[in-house]
Order: structure tokens, then C-alpha cells, then sequence
């Protein structure tokens, strides 16, 4: 039997409306719009698109939103002064820096320059350890948005083994993090799986939630699914394809066409976690508006 798509662009629609009514709030308690910067450094053209579709929906739900383009060959130093103004800047309720960034940029250093009040991301060590103890300020996009999409279609993860496999620091490990509270839609058992796990396919078998943010192309295959498990697939990988006039085609880290008859639910690419990453940035950009302001709103798991 076919599996039960879950649709991250049908549940962002959902979401859209609730920040929506939230951004009314905050224009009527306050008279404020939040507001988003994104700094973009070089030409990578995946990094373009991005934050052209972030910068789109900041547009559509009145978001004011400052797009900062950096040369490729910009110093760190020029970074780190751009992010410096933006913490200064009374306007701004989130900061982006869009990755990766060219070599000569220090990652790390940069990201943790942005003050923990606006980092939307939730990158910053300090908002990450929050999460791990279960105070979050800001909760990393990707996971946040799986999370939504898991209670949105009810399957709570509650009780469940869910299985990870990637450790990235923005994908894996933050869902980990999430998932392992105590608290409502988290409560499950989580197990997290690397390039250094052995045996990976009788681990991901053992799955009720089966969650891959690998970079793989179809990696997960039919024989490393029991029946009846729920799929998220956050990959988005590039494939060639001469029948796009692009060249290309993206596709996930699963076997959408073979898994999806034996899985009770799964996640499509492109449409599943993609849309909800970027409602879960706009999510966190209202949410540090909020916070600014001592506005109380409903979460979005409410
Ligand atoms: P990273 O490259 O940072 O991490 C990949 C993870 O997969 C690592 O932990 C790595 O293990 C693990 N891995 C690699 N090969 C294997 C293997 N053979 N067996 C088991 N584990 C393996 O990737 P990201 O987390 O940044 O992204 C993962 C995917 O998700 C990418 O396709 C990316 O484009 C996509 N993505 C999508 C988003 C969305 O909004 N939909 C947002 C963010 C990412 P190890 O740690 O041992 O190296």
C-alpha cells in the first residue's frame, strides 16, 4: 500500500496563517513589524536561491526583511562588522548568515557574534545549549520544522523509537536535542546514527520514526525500513537530468519511489521539510519580535 505523504508545503500553508495573526498582534500592541537580515557572502548559486525564497516570504507575510550581499572575497573581519551593526540595529529582530561560507571566513567565530536575542537560526552555543537542557530560546529551522510536520500529520513522537541518521550540528544533533525532552510531542526514544555506525540498517529497521539528513541520494532504501514506519527525508540532493531543461533535478536522502510502499507515511523532496525550514525562520524572526516586545503569543505546537 502507498504510503500517507505528509506535505511540508501543505502544513507551512497552516503555519503561514497562525504568523499571520501573530505579526497583527504585534502591529497592534506595538505598532512594530519584525524584521529579518540575511547576509549572503559570494555567488554560490543553491545560497542565492535560498535566500531569495527567504527574502519572497518575508515580502508575502509583511516581514520587513534587509538582504546584505557581501562579496565572495569579503574579509571575515567585513562579516563580523555587518553582524555587529545588525545586533545594534533596533529594526532587526532576526540575524542570517547564510551558509557555507568562503574560506576565509571563520564559521564558528562569525556565528556566535550574532547575538543570542537574534539568532533565528538557534546556531549560537548559547541557544543550542538551551535546547539541550530543554529551555530553548530560538530552536534550530529544520528540526523545529520537522517537528511541527510530525504533529501536524499526528504522529506524535511521543513513546516511539525514532532513529536519526546524520550528527550535524544543524540537523541531526538539534533533533536529537528536541525530540529527547520531556516534554509534550518529544518523550521518545532517540537514536542517533553516523558514517561510524555499524550495522546501520538494523538500527534504522528498528524504527518507528526514521529521520535522514545524510546528503546521499537515495541512501535509504527499502530493505533498511520496517513496515510501517514513519519517514522524514530532509536531503536535498542535486541528481543530473536531461529531461530538465536545468540539467538537474533534486531529489532526498530516500528511496521516495521503493520505500514509500512500505512506509506508513513519508515525506516528499521537494515539498516535505524544505517549506517548513523556511516557515520555521519566519516562525523564530516573530517569535524574537515577540520576546523584544513582552508579547506572549500561542507557539506553534499549541
Ligand atoms: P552534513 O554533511 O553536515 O551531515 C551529514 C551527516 O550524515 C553526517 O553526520 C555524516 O556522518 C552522516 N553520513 C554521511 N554518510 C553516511 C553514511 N554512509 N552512513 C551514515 N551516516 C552518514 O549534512 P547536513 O546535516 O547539513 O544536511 C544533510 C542533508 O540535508 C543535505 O542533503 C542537506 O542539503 C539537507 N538539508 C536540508 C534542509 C532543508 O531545509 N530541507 C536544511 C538543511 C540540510 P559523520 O558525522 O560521521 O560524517
Amino acid at each position: 500500500m502507498a504510503a500517507k505523504l505528509i506535505s511540508g508545503k501543505e502544513i507551512a500553508k497552516t503555519v503561514y496563517e497562525h504568523l499571520k495573526s501573530r505579526i497583527k498582534i504585534i502591529k497592534k500592541i506595538c505598532g512594530k513589524t519584525p524584521g529579518l537580515a540575511v547576509i549572503l557572502v559570494g555567488n554560490n548559486p543553491a545560497s542565492q536561491v535560498y535566500v531569495r525564497m527567504k527574502t519572497k516570504m518575508c515580502e508575502k507575510l509583511g516581514i520587513l526583511s534587509e538582504h546584505i550581499e557581501l562579496a565572495g572575497s569579503a574579509s571575515h573581519q567585513e562579516v563580523i562588522d555587518n553582524v555587529k551593526k545588525l545586533n545594534n540595529n533596533n529594526d532587526i529582530d532576526g540575524i542570517l548568515v547564510q551558509l557555507p561560507l568562503p574560506s576565509q571566513c571563520g564559521e564558528n567565530i562569525i556565528l556566535n557574534t550574532i547575538s543570542p536575542d537574534k539568532d533565528v537560526d538557534g546556531f549560537h552555543p548559547e541557544n543550542m545549549g538551551n535546547l539541550l537542557i530543554g529551555k530553548p530560546k530560538f530552536i534550530p529551522c529544520t528540526p523545529l520544522g520537522i517537528w511541527v510536520m510530525l504533529k501536524q500529520s499526528g504522529y506524535s513522537p511521543e513513546g516511539k523509537h525514532v532513529v536519526i541518521v546524520g550528527r550535524s550540528n544543524i540537523v541531526g544533533k538539534p533533533m536529537f536535542s528536541i525530540l529527547c525532552q520531556k516534554t509534550k510531542y518529544a518523550n521518545a526514544t532517540v537514536t542517533l546514527c553516523h558514517s561510524r555506525t555499524k550495522n546501520l540498517p538494523e538500527i534504522t529497521k528498528t524504527a518507528d520514526i526514521l529521520i535522514a539528513a545524510i546528503g546521499r541520494p537515495h541512501f535509504i532504501t527499502k530493505e533498511m525500513v520496517k513496515p510501517g514506519t514513519v519517514v522524514v527525508d530532509v536531503g536535498i540532493n542535486r541528481v543530473d537530468d536531461s529531461s530538465s531543461p536545468r540539467g538537474y533535478k533534486l531529489v532526498g536522502d530516500v528511496d521516495f519511489d521503493e520505500v514509500s510502499k512500505a512506509a506508513e507515511a513519508i515525506t516528499p523532496v521537494p515539498g516535505g521539510v524544505g517549506p517548513m525550514t523556511i516557515a520555521m525562520l519566519m516562525n523564530n524572526t516573530i517569535l524574537s519580535c515577540e520576546t523584544k516586545h513582552g508579547i506572549t503569543a500561542p507557539s506553534i505546537l499549541d
